[in-house]
């Protein structure tokens, strides 16, 4: 029960790395809120932990808009009182060439995993100094190898990693951690759907996997359990750090 008596925020929550996250955190004690914008897929993962006795809340919220991250954090610390952890989870990854990728798909891109980490964070750090908790954003092995067809993802999440030391130095005074999570290829429905954007799932698969010296793509309980040390005190003298969870990937 590493969480025991902690409140965690986490976006992008609803499936994936970011459901992960949740179940574990709640395992370990925390009463958890999540957000994403499908209701109908939160709700259903809000019953089956509330069916299964864990302390949890779904709220639909857009992560690119002030109001709605603004009610999320409102509606947290009105359901349980305080926020210790945050967890930036949500992103997309639009699989295109510089020069073929619209400025809408851009700007979607760079609203969704750069601008919501930035209200997220604006918004909790008030909650956050007072109890002294930390904050996750999540990067990827793009944050620091470049991605061919991947430039603009493989920039927000280089952003992630770069906000992550600079906000650690921002809130060092005030006992708030700020970490980054890498992950390598990991199994969701989101490196599905970037897989079978190239053209040819199955051939992309077996050139991400030649990339994995471990031999395997990560799975969403690997990336979970290094969310669960960032956020618990075992990481207590951990901050401005970039945490590679990619099975070797970076170690070439
Ligand atoms: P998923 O697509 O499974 O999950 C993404 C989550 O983000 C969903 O819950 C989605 O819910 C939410 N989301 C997207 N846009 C918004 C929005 N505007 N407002 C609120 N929520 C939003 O992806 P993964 O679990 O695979 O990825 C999670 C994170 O890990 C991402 O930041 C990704 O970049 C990063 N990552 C993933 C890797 C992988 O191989 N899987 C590798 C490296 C990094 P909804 O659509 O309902 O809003």
């Amino acid at each position: 029960m590493r969480l025991e008596g902690k409140v965690a925020l986490v976006t992008g929550g609803n499936r994936g790395i970011g459901e992960a996250i949740v179940r574990l955190f709640a395992k370990e004690g925390a009463s958890v809120v999540f957000a994403a914008r499908r209701a109908v897929l939160g709700e259903q993962m809000e019953q089956s932990l509330i069916d299964e006795g864990y302390p949890a809340h779904f709220f639909a919220a857009d992560v690119r808009d002030e109001e709605s991250v603004e009610g999320l954090v409102r509606n947290t610390v009105a359901t349980y009182g305080k926020i210790d952890i945050v967890v930036n989870c949500a992103g997309i990854a639009p699989a295109s060439t510089v020069e073929s990728m619209d400025v809408e798909t851009w700007d979607n891109l760079m609203a969704t995993n750069v601008r919501s980490m930035f209200l997220v964070c604006k918004h909790a750090i008030p909650e956050l100094r007072k109890t002294r908790g930390c904050i996750i954003n999540f990067g990827s092995t793009f944050a620091m190898v470049g991605a061919a067809g991947s430039a603009g993802y493989a920039l927000t999440k280089a952003a992630a990693v770069n906000f992550s030391k600079s906000l650690a130095l921002e809130l060092a005074g005030d006992g708030i951690r700020v970490n980054a999570l890498c992950p390598g290829g990991t199994d969701t429905e989101f490196l599905r759907d970037w897989l079978a954007s190239s053209g040819d799932a199955k051939a992309a698969e077996q050139w991400l996997l030649d990339r994995h010296p471990l031999g395997r793509l990560g799975t969403p309980e690997d990336q979970a359990k290094a969310a669960l040390f960032l956020a618990s005190d075992d990481a207590s003298f951990v901050t401005g750090h970039a945490l590679l969870v990619d099975g070797g990937y970076t170690a070439q």
